[in-house]
C-alpha cells in the first residue's frame, strides 16, 4: 500500500507536468455498490472515488482505469463508516477492553467512542497507546470516579476532588475527548450513585462539556436522573430492561423522559452485556421513542455474544421494525453529530473523510440474542464486507 500511494504521488506529479496525461486520478474507485448515505438521502447504484483519504467523486460510472486500486461492491451497500459512540478501548487495570482495529477491519465500524474506561490520570496513555497507533479513529468519555481511590475518603468527596482534573484533561485533549462518563444505578455506584451524578452535573455546567450517563438499577429514580441532563448529554443503556429505565412495565415512557428528548438529551443504546432487553425496546419504539444513536458497549465479556459487533446490534433493530434507512442513520450520522470533530464525518459527501463500511443485507434466519439470552430469528441481518478508514482499507490480521 505504501508503494502504492508513493507511485501515486509520481503519477501525479508527472501527470501535472505533462499536462492532461491519462493515468489513475483516483487511488481507490468502489465499483457498482448501491451508495447508501442517510445523511444526504442519497441512495443510488454509483461508482465511489477515493483519493488523499477522502471522498474524490461519485458518480454513475468511474472506469477502473482512472485508479490504482478497485474494490468490487456488487451487492454491497456502499455507506458511511459505522460509528460506535459507547465501546471499550481503552485498556485498563480491569481488563475489560477489546483492541478497536481488528474488530473495525470486520465490523465497518471507522469511528469508536470509549466510555469512560480510563480517568483524567490515564487520559496520557490513551492518547499515546490507543488513539496515535490506530487506524480507526478513536474519540472518549473520561471517567470521574478513578478506580485507584483511598478507601479512607468518602466517595463524593473523593469524586469532588477529582472535577477540576476531570474537567481540565476534556478541555486540553478537546481533539480526542468529547466529555465526560458517570455511571448511574444502585449496582453501580450504589448508595452515591445520586451524589456523584450531581458532582459530575457541576462539572459539566463549570466546564461546558458533555455528560454521558449510564443508567441500570433504581435508586436513583429515572426523573431524578432525566432532571439532571442537559442539551448534549447522553443516556447510554437506554433500553436496558431494569428499574432505571425510560419506561414501566406498562410501556409508558416515564415522567422527565420525553423532556429530556424535547430539550436535546442523546439516548443511546449501549447493548453491553446486562443493557439491552428486546422487550424494553420493543416497548419504547411501540411508545415513539426510537434510539438516537446505537451502539454496542463492545467489551471482552460481550463481543463473543451477545453483542459481537455493531453490524448485529444494528440487525436487532431491523428486527424491531426500524427501516435500513433509520438504522443506518442512528449508526453513522447521528453519532457523528455527536461527537462533533470532524467535518463530513458520518456521511459520504464528496471531500468528506473516506470512512466507509461496505454492508450486505443477508436474507435468511439468524439468531439474535439480547442481554437477558431472550433469543428472536430474524429474517434479515446486516454484515460488513469491507472497512476503508482515511481511504485506507483496514485487514483483519
Ligand atoms: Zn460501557
Amino acid at each position: 500500500m505504501r508503494l502504492e500511494r508513493r507511485r501515486f504521488v509520481q503519477l501525479l506529479g508527472a501527470a501535472a507536468l505533462a499536462g492532461a496525461q491519462p493515468g489513475p486520478r483516483y487511488a481507490l474507485v468502489i465499483k457498482n455498490g448501491e451508495v447508501f448515505d442517510p445523511s444526504r438521502g442519497f441512495r443510488a447504484k454509483a461508482d465511489v472515488a477515493v483519493t488523499a483519504g477522502r471522498i474524490a467523486a461519485i458518480e454513475p460510472e468511474i472506469p477502473a482505469e482512472q485508479a490504482l486500486e478497485t474494490i468490487e461492491a456488487k451487492g454491497l451497500y456502499v455507506a458511511p463508516g459505522l460509528v460506535d459512540l459507547h465501546t471499550h478501548c481503552y485498556h485498563s487495570a480491569t481488563g475489560l477492553s477489546v483492541e478497536a482495529d481488528p474488530i473495525a477491519a470486520r465490523s465497518g465500524v471507522t469511528t469508536w467512542a470509549d466510555a469512560g474506561s480510563f480517568a483524567h490520570d490515564q487520559v496520557a496513555g490513551f492518547r499515546r497507546f490507543i488513539v496515535e497507533p490506530a487506524q480507526a479513529r478513536i474519540f472518549g468519555y473520561v471517567y470521574l470516579y478513578p478506580s485507584s481511590r483511598n478507601p479512607d475518603i468518602d466517595p463524593i468527596d473523593y469524586a469532588r476532588r477529582q472535577m477540576r482534573a476531570t474537567g481540565q484533561a476534556v478541555l486540553h485533549n478537546r481533539d480526542i475527548l468529547l466529555g465526560v462518563k458517570v455511571q448511574i444505578g444502585s449496582n453501580m455506584n450504589g448508595r452515591y450513585s445520586y451524589d456523584l451524578l450531581k458532582v459530575a452535573r457541576e462539572l459539566c455546567d463549570e466546564y461546558k462539556v458533555p455528560l454521558m450517563t449510564h443508567i441500570s438499577f433504581a435508586p436513583p429514580e429515572t426523573e431524578q436522573v432525566m432532571e439532571l441532563m442537559r442539551p448534549g448529554d447522553i443516556v447510554t443503556h437506554c433500553y436496558n430492561g431494569h428499574t432505571l429505565s425510560i419506561t414501566d412495565p406498562n410501556g409508558k415512557l416515564k415522567p422527565g423522559v420525553a423532556e429530556a428528548r424535547a430539550r436535546g438529551v442523546i439516548f443511546d443504546v449501549g447493548h453491553g452485556l446486562g443493557s439491552f432487553n428486546f422487550a424494553a425496546a420493543r416497548r419504547a419504539l411501540d411508545a415513539g421513542f426510537p434510539p438516537d444513536t446505537i451502539s454496542t458497549d463492545l467489551y471482552n465479556l460481550n463481543v463473543n455474544g451477545p453483542v459481537y459487533d455493531m453490524p448485529t446490534t444494528m440487525s436487532k433493530f431491523l428486527y424491531l421494525g426500524m427501516s435500513f434507512e433509520e438504522v443506518l442513520r442512528r449508526s453513522t450520522w447521528i453519532p457523528a453529530r455527536v461527537i462533533n470533530r470532524l467535518e463530513g464525518m458520518g456521511t459520504l459527501a464528496p471531500g468528506a473523510p473516506a470512512d466507509i463500511a461496505l454492508l450486505e443485507l443477508e436474507e435468511g434466519e439468524f439468531r439474535l440474542v439480547d442481554s437477558q439470552r431472550n433469543a428472536v430469528t430474524a429474517r434479515q441481518r446486516i454484515v460488513s464486507r469491507v472497512t476503508i478508514v482515511r481511504g485506507r482499507r483496514l485487514r483483519a490480521t
